[in-house]
């Protein structure tokens, strides 16, 4: 074979466990030969339709096979997948559509009006499934597929060349597409397999969203080199999921904070059989502690890593069996990978001392898509900026303290707002809590806390922060309190506090 890329992998698959289980969705069992010949047929497709080597084809959708199967098809033709997040609004969407450049797009059964109001940006787009409005000029996926040529491509694709271009959640502003190559797909599967203990009989939830790093690279293609199945979920429905868990004996999954906290409040939670499940990662925030331990106390080990897009994602990872004995850690860099925390003269701080996090390995991304000068302000030397702000302690192990953006700094004490909000959550009636610096004559920044409180909790401002001062140093304790129905989120659950910023700076009297 001249590819060493992922594509390569459903047909060493086929040759080693070809009547394994690859993919289960909605009701249906795909070995790992039957999504090899699937991926063929898919690469035949993309091929027919002009796909060539470098050509970007995008993918948006609620999660289905047909992500992996146009991952894997683009994988073996050299060309280049872009997910698209399923949320984006037509705007969104057709920033980075157009900013990737690609020419086909596999849409997903409620895109099909968004299909129709993109056609100028991508002339070519193919429905995964009858799409439930519009999208009369789309493409037929399966018809496509029966129609293409099975036959194997001998296209030569090299580890270093580009495997997707995946847009950041866009937490801290625009969307910035990681150039990840199949070197770096290859070595974050093997760098998370290693650190989760996955076996090939391996049955891994795909939950969190594909086209998301996470949901992508978590537990997913690590487990599909690996032999294993991936239990493809098309949305996040808390109860839901934890049937499908049960059912399908789902051993490992990745999720976010406020998935792995809407799940545990269910009352399912505590009548369905998750003996299967050994094992979670948990990452893309902070988890609160309380979460950590509705879910340790059900059995399952939970990793919580630390990563981001542009590291395909893991970064590091806390073992299970330093969980309580370093609560709030992110844990050790995975196997292949390496981490430092640097002051900003670039040399490495002491024990506790708060710096930059930084990190060096084959998971780091190439680059931004056609942005060197981002790409040049990030990757410096081989070491990949994160912008995060965190911390080592004496035995190696890294805390996140928060990004550097949403930093605080009030009578020049410097305060991270995430230490503020997992404080916040342990209160009772507090369920979502996001906090965020706002101007003041005085010094510099007060902290505004924006809370959703439980529909029977009181909400009163100066009784949380009575309650707070015995948990926070005094200048720690948000200046102001406010409460609000829901917070912005990114589609992965992340709060948008630029969103915050600009809704309450703007509101504010002052
Ligand atoms: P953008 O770069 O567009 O602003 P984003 O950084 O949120 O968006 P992602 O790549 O999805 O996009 O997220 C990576 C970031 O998530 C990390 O840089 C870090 O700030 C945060 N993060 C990830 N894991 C953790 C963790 N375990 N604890 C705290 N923060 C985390
Ligand atoms: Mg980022």
């Amino acid at each position: 074979m001249r590819n060493a890329g992922l594509g390569s992998w459903p047909e060493r698959r086929r040759r080693i466990s070809p009547t394994r289980d690859a993919i289960w969705f909605e009701g249906t069992t795909t070995s790992h030969a039957q999504f090899a010949e699937r991926v063929r047929r898919t690469a035949g497709a993309l091929a027919g339709l002009g796909v060539r080597p470098g050509d970007r084809v995008a993918w948006i959708s609620g999660n289905h096979p047909s992500a992996l199967e146009t991952l894997y098809a683009c994988g073996q033709l050299g060309a280049i997948w872009v997910p698209v997040n399923a949320r984006l609004t037509a705007p969104e969407a057709r920033y980075v559509l157009g900013h990737s450049g690609a020419t086909a797009v596999v849409h997903g059964r409620d895109h099909g009006v968004l299909a129709d109001a993109l056609r100028d940006v991508v002339p070519t787009w193919i429905a995964a499934e009858p799409p439930a409005e519009g999208a009369t000029a789309s493409l037929p996926y399966e018809e496509l597929l029966a129609d293409a040529d099975p036959e194997p491509r001998d296209v030569p694709v090299a580890l270093d060349d580009p495997c997707l271009v995946m847009y950041t959640s866009g937490t801290t502003g625009k969307p910035k597409g990681a150039v990840l190559t199949h070197g770096n797909m290859t070595w974050n599967a093997v760098n998370q397999f290693m650190g989760m203990d996955f076996s090939q009989d391996e049955r891994t939830l795909a939950l969190a969203p594909l086209f998301h790093i996470g949901g992508l690279n978590g537990t997913v293609n690590p487990a599909l080199l690996r032999g294993g199945c991936a239990v493809v979920v098309r949305r996040f429905d808390p109860a839901e999921t934890l049937q499908v868990i049960e059912e399908q004996r789902v051993n490992s999954f990745f999720a976010v904070p406020t998935m792995l906290d809407a799940m545990s409040r269910r009352p399912e939670f505590r009548t369905r059989d998750l003996s299967a499940l050994r094992t979670i990662g948990a990452a893309g925030a902070p988890l609160p502690l309380p979460t950590l331990r509705t879910w340790l106390d059900r059995g399952v080990t939970m990793q919580q890593a630390y990563g981001m897009t542009e590291a395909a994602p893991g970064c590091t990872v806390l073992d299970s069996a330093d969980a309580e004995r370093k609560v709030g850690s992110a844990g050790k860099p995975v196997f292949f990978t390496d981490l430092r925390v640097v002051r900003p003269d670039g040399t490495d701080v002491d024990v506790d001392e708060v710096g930059e996090v930084i990190v060096s390995g084959p998971n780091i991304m190439a680059g931004y898509w056609q942005d060197p000068e981002k790409t040049a302000e990030v990757l410096v030397d081989g070491w990949y900026h994160t912008g995060d702000a965190g911390s080592l302690d004496d035995e190696g192990f890294l805390y996140i303290r928060d990004r550097y953006k949403d930093m605080i700094i009030s009578g020049g004490e410097n305060i991270y707002p995430a230490e503020i909000e997992s404080a916040l959550l342990e209160l009772p009636g507090v369920v979502e809590a996001a906090v965020i610096g706002i101007p003041d004559e005085k010094w510099g920044e007060v902290g505004l806390a924006v809370l959703v409180a439980a529909p029977d909790a009181d909400r009163d401002p100066e009784a949380i922060r009575t309650a707070l001062r015995e948990r926070l140093a005094g200048f720690k304790v948000p200046r102001l309190i406010e409460f609000a129905d829901e917070l912005p989120k990114t589609a992965t659950g992340k709060i948008r506090k630029p969103d915050l910023r600009s809704h309450y700076l703007e509101e504010s009297p002052a």
